[in-house]
């Protein structure tokens, strides 16, 4: 067996750091370990139970404490061996776990209520749905209580039996030197009882993959990895436990003109060398209007140079009714081929523009000889 971990390190605490910290450090490995966001993961459950060892023992006092002064050897010898699997650490830590995005509810061993498993929808938005914002029906399959027991599991007029595992205390208490390990009855799942006439329409499970239609605003501004909750629209809790959440996931594809960037837009047009230097007009599509829009191009626009047009970027989420900015970049064209009066016309250009330059350079001599 490998050598074990400092429960410190394991942590990333330091050795007299207090309950608080300890706690939110054993959370945040414990969000990021967690088993429904690495399935399959063997690594990823080594880590999570290895943490939840660590804090188990850090959290408590006089394991702490004998861990301080023996090290691991030390709880060895008082009979402490570390968490079996996942379940012993959802229900030794079922606090730890509460409000983790889409996660499953914390189940209370008591009484076996437990808030409903929060769902998730990833929905795809093109960049004009996302700036105009829309209405759209989400249909999903979740988990329903089943109407024939009522939720119950059990056939309509039968009676549960209490389980004979854990004698329906819904607990298995084991006792290691002088630690009492407690964790949920496999058998009854916590409840104490178990059903010995299923359901017909359900097969014992009192729930069923139900379509589900549910009509979501999504406001303008939205943008990749923006997060709606839709209070109430998981699935159900036990025992008459709160429903759980509906997460959309917004996923906005990408756009064949606009780049976006946060609220802004960016964008670039092409124009001839001769439009860049008389100024010109081009249209640029704009997401409030079918008709493109007739934006102005100041004469002696540099290449690469930006024009950032106020107000005409995304609709903001944060800003309520904002709009961010669209920035233009200016790419001039070079003509490849020219007419011969095209040729002779830009012959003369140059003619003349040597002849300014002449001036200037006289001008110059002029002043030079006049000093
Ligand atoms: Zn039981
Ligand atoms: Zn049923």
């Amino acid at each position: 067996m490998a050598s074990k971990r400092d429960y410190y390190e394991t942590l990333g605490v330091s050795r007299d750091s207090d309950a608080e910290e300890m706690k939110k450090a054993y959370r945040k490995l414990a969000l990021k370990y967690h088993p429904d966001r690495n399935p399959e993961d063997r690594e990823a459950e080594e880590r999570f139970k290895e943490a939840a060892e660590a804090y188990e023992v850090l959290r408590n006092g006089e394991k702490r404490r004998i861990y301080d002064l023996y090290g691991h050897a030390g709880l060895e010898g008082t009979g402490f061996t570390g968490f079996g699997g996942s379940e012993d650490i959802f229900s030794a830590f079922g606090d730890i776990f509460e409000g983790f995005f889409g996660f499953g509810g914390r189940k209370s061993r008591r009484t076996g209520i437990r808030r409903g498993n929060d769902l998730r929808y990833d929905l795809e938005l093109s960049l004009e749905e996302a700036y105009r914002g829309k209405e759209e029906e989400l249909v999903f399959d979740r988990w329903e209580f089943c109407e024939g027991c009522g939720g119950s599991g059990m056939e309509p007029g039968s009676e549960p039996e209490m389980c004979s595992h854990c004698q329906g205390r819904g607990e298995i208490i084991r006792s290691q030197g002088f630690f009492q390990i407690r964790t949920a009855c496999s058998t009854c799942g916590g409840t104490g009882q178990v059903i010995v006439d299923p359901c017909k329409e359900c097969q014992g499970n009192g729930k069923l993959r139900v379509e589900r239609k549910v009509l979501v605003k999504i406001p303008p501004g939205v943008d990749t990895g923006t997060q709606l909750r839709i209070k109430g629209e998981g699935e159900p809790g036990n025992k008459g436990g709160p429903q759980g959440d509906l997460f959309v996931v917004i996923y906005v594809k990408e756009h064949h003109f606009f780049v976006r960037d946060g609220d802004d837009l960016r964008c670039q047009v092409t124009i001839s060398f001769i439009q860049a230097a008389l100024g010109t007009e081009v249209s640029i599509p704009v997401f409030d209007s079918d008709e493109d829009k007739i934006i102005t191009i100041p004469d002696g626009v540099q290449p690469e140079e930006i024009i950032r047009l106020k107000g005409m970027g995304m609709s903001s989420l944060r800003r309520g009714k904002g709009y961010g900015d669209l920035s233009v970049k200016i790419i001039v064209k070079i003509p490849t081929r020219l007419s011969q009066k095209q040729r002779e016309l830009l012959t003369e250009f140059v003619e003349l523009e040597n002849q300014k330059i002449g001036t200037k350079t006289r001008d110059f001599w002029d002043k030079i000889r006049g000093a």
